[in-house]
């Protein structure tokens, strides 16, 4: 059997998250992001134990 290898160097990171900060009470969090362009409703607190539980959009665009 063939074996490579890999270093450091050949790796590289999987995912970006973006930053998320809810408009009503300031929680903030990270998510992945959704496609370029696109807009996402989100739930403060989904996964967390704080938040406030409103939900808000977030557009999401490269610049
Ligand atoms: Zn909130």
């Amino acid at each position: 059997m063939k074996r490579i290898y890999r270093t450091y160097n050949d790796t590289e990171v999987a995912t970006i998250v973006v930053n998320i900060k809810c408009p009503y009470c300031g929680e903030e969090w990270q998510e992945e992001p959704p496609e370029c362009g696109e807009t996402v409703v989100l739930t403060c607190g989904d996964d967390l134990d704080e938040g406030c539980g409103k939900q808000f959009e977030m557009h999401f665009d490269a610049s």
